[in-house]
């Protein structure tokens, strides 16, 4: 699975950072960032990006498929 965030949709209110501060963090422009890609288990990636109440956390399969948030 491969992950991504949405810059411009990032509200920073740091609910990534909560469920993952293994994976996210917020920069200085308090938008969250990816601080080790590798950090914490597929599941609580997961997790977090169905914490985030914009849904800027973005869900791939390894060849490029959207799974969440899934497109109407
Ligand atoms: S939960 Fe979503 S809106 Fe909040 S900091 Fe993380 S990515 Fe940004």
């Amino acid at each position: 699975m491969k992950f991504r965030i949405s810059r411009p949709a990032c509200i920073g209110n740091g609910r990534c950072v909560d469920v993952a501060p293994e994976v996210f963090a917020l920069d200085s422009y308090n938008k969250a960032i990816i601080a080790d890609r590798n950090g914490a288990s597929e599941e609580k990636i997961v997790d977090a990006a169905h914490a985030c109440p914009v849904q800027a956390i973005i869900l791939e399969s390894d060849n490029g498929e959207r799974i969440y948030p899934t497109i109407e």
